[in-house]
């Protein structure tokens, strides 16, 4: 790539045109100098307005069920503690029932969310709980008409379909990293196991939402890597989240400072990388990148509000504040 000439806006021309970005053009977006920022977020936002215009979507995601997780994802709060021992700060509480659920979708949907994100730990809900979520699914449309999504951990064909059955349309399944780093990240399930969910619920025509965790010690080229995957298995949304250290877990002190710069050029990689699919802003976007989101909106078309699992977050009303200030319209 040459460093001389405005690549980013030629690069934005080829994707604009129809072209798809190829590997090296993406390395040079994450190995982009500080002083080609800017143009690179105007390139960036150049492709994001070409699809999305100046739209915004909200989400809103519940922790339906918390703890008890028995894999070992070195970044999270509920993961397995090498004892086995539950830490006191993460609140444990078994599956919400159908009418928190639907309490949850009516409070999504009247603050204007576009969606409403039903997320458990653990690798996989025990069967009796899988179907027990999906009864409850009913009351939950019922009392809403908002979009779902699920977030329940690894589905096969038979799950899907039955996912798909119950009025859900979306589900959610992240990547988190390229295959290579996987598994210093996790080493009780590997990111091939990953991908068999999405391939089960592509299969389902399920929409699928797939996203990754930057500053978690991946290399820029990992971070090509996943964005490639991504667009390899055509997912339709994009959730970024930026790592925040949570203390006594295995990552905590070991990762390379998250920086505004690094963030945002992630961000413009995965714009760019995926021009027509959804963008999300998710957890971590208050903590790096502050007073710049606004930035971060020429590249993302979405962002989660109102908190995240085990991480707080900047509440539904003043998101759309920001939104708005910076020129954006929420819809
Ligand atoms: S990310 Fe999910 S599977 Fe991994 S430890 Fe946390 S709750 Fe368990």
């Amino acid at each position: 790539m040459d460093q001389t000439t405005d690549w980013p806006s030629s690069l934005a021309r080829r994707l604009l045109a129809g072209a798809a970005a190829s590997r090296n053009e993406l390395l040079a977006v994450v190995d982009a100098p500080r002083r080609q920022l800017g143009a690179l977020l105007a390139a960036t936002r150049r492709v994001r307005e070409a699809h999305f215009g100046r739209d915004v979507r909200l989400q809103v995601l519940v922790n339906a069920r918390s703890g008890q997780c028995g894999q070992d994802c070195g970044y999270c709060a509920q993961r397995k503690t090498e004892r086995g021992v539950e830490r006191p700060d993460v609140v444990r509480y078994p599956l919400l029932d159908a009418a928190a659920l639907a309490r949850g979708a009516v409070t999504a949907r009247e603050l204007g969310a576009d969606r409403y994100c039903i997320v458990t730990s653990g690798r996989q809900l025990p069967r009796r709980a899988f179907e027990r979520l999906l009864d409850s699914l009913q009351h939950v449309r019922e009392a809403s008409d908002i979009p779902l999504c699920l977030s329940i951990g690894e589905l096969d064909d038979e799950r899907a379909s039955a996912v798909r059955q119950s009025g859900a349309r979306w589900i959610n399944h992240n990547l988190n990293t390229s295959a290579r780093y996987y598994p210093s990240l996790c080493s009780t399930h590997t990111q091939a196991d990953r991908v068999a969910t999405l391939r089960a619920a592509g299969r389902q025509r399920l929409s699928r939402c797939s996203g990754v965790i930057i500053g978690v010690g991946e290399t820029n080229a990992d971070l090509v890597d996943v964005a490639l995957s991504l667009r390899e298995l055509d997912v339709d949304a994009i959730p970024v989240n930026f790592y925040c250290s949570i203390p006594h877990t295995p990552l905590a002190g070991r990762t390379p400072r998250l920086t505004l710069e690094r963030c945002l050029k992630a961000l413009c990689l995965f714009r760019l990388a995926n021009p027509t699919k959804q963008i999300r802003l998710s957890a971590g976007r208050e903590r790096h990148l502050g007073d710049a989101q606004p930035l971060a909106l020429g590249a993302v078309d979405s962002l989660f509000a109102g908190g995240y699992l085990s991480v707080g977050g900047e509440n539904y009303e003043s998101t759309c504040r920001m939104v708005r200030a910076a020129g954006y319209r929420v819809v």
